[in-house]
């Protein structure tokens, strides 16, 4: 076990905040424990609460919080105090304030994964890599497809100008407009939500299109994409703007071509979101009846191809798609595993024999 403590200090209250590499039972018994006890805790108003592997615990007494602390944990375990309780809600172990669709997306690939993260949540927040093998040469590729598609984004993102409050404010009131990262927020059954669609385009107050890139070398629609695009769209209803005739673009950029985009100028990005959106509407103007579109190979620039999958959002769809997937994060239901052996094979937590019910072995 590993003990490090910094401090801050306040006149009145102080704020420890202690990093400790515990075992996992341990670290979810701890805070309560600290708190409670007296026997080495007497001066605290302590109130603990857990952040990634960081404590952190605001007390009248801190410089005594470090000294405690690292005098508590060989005391609690020797006498026995780590008890099993019964555990948390999934949401009250969720180290952020608000969950990012992206989670819901995760939980659609694969939801014990999800609760396998939740045992010990990554810094870096990515899902698919456990905690022992973040930074390691053996997670490098799922890190590098990350980092891959974060550079294709920050590259879209900054051929736009990111507008202030006020000056959405104004853009409802007359024109079309487009906004790029905007950060969204809304709630569902006291769950606080979070997203960050790449690109969303408005007619006023209707929210027209949305366009997600993903950086991979399938042209399939995953249900984790299709759930983080429906779940977009019910934050953009929550926050008053007109979905009804809202198109969702999944533009599935194949890896080979990432960096590509980093290399043109924004007047060029300018050009290429124009093209996806009016081939999207396109598809859509062709076969109107029809609920999903696809087209592959949409040529961008000179030799660079993408794939679109189109859909229209459906407000029924988004909250069923909520309903199932918060009442896990409530504590409703147990997580559920993936039937998918293919992921099974690939998984990072298998490969640890971290995961219980695998479908086959890693790398089988
Ligand atoms: S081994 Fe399979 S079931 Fe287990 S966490 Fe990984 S993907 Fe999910």
């Amino acid at each position: 076990m590993a003990i490090g403590a910094s401090r801050k200090e306040s006149s009145t209250f102080g704020l420890a905040r202690v990093n400790l590499v515990t075992s996992r039972c341990l670290n979810s018994q701890l805070p309560r424990m600290i708190a409670s006890s007296g026997s080495f805790w007497q001066h605290a108003r302590a109130r603990a609460r857990w952040r990634r592997s960081q404590l952190y615990i605001r007390t009248s007494r801190t410089s005594r919080a470090c000294i405690s602390i690292a005098a508590a944990v060989p005391t609690i375990r020797q006498t026995g105090q780590m008890k099993r309780r019964k555990s948390a809600r999934p949401l009250d172990r969720f180290p952020y304030s608000e969950i990012g669709v992206s989670y819901f997306a995760e939980q659609a690939y694969c939801e014990k994964r999800v609760e396998l993260w939740l045992q010990n949540p990554t810094t870096s927040g990515l899902v698919s890599v456990p905690a022992a093998l973040e930074g390691l040469a053996e997670a490098q590729d799922q890190e590098d497809l990350v980092t891959s598609g974060k550079d294709f984004h920050e590259a879209v993102e900054s051929a736009t100008t990111p507008l202030s409050s006020s000056e959405i404010a104004r853009a409802v009131q007359s024109r079309s407009f487009a906004l790029a990262e905007s950060r969204l927020t809304g709630e569902y059954r006291g769950v606080r939500l979070r997203g960050r669609p790449d690109h969303v385009f408005f007619d006023g107050r209707d929210a027209s299109c949305v366009l997600e890139y993903k950086v991979t070398d399938s042209n399939q629609l995953p249900t984790s994409h299709r759930v983080q695009l429906l779940l977009y769209g019910y934050l953009l209803g929550q926050q008053n703007f007109n979905v009804d005739n809202f198109i969702l673009v999944c533009v599935l950029v194949p890896r080979r071509h990432d960096t590509w985009l980093a290399k043109l100028a924004p007047s060029r990005i300018r050009k290429f979101l124009t093209t996806i959106r009016a081939e999207a509407e396109s598809l859509i103007a062709a076969q109107p009846s029809r609920k999903n579109w696809h087209q592959m190979g949409v040529e961008i620039s000179r030799g660079i191809h993408v794939n679109l999958r189109v859909f229209r959002y459906d407000q029924q769809r988004a909250e069923s798609e909520l309903e199932f997937f918060t009442a896990y994060w409530l504590g409703g239901r147990d997580a559920i595993r993936t039937t998918m052996e293919s992921k099974c094979a690939l998984c990072q937590y298998n490969q640890l024999n971290l995961c219980p019910v695998p479908q086959v072995e890693y790398g089988g």
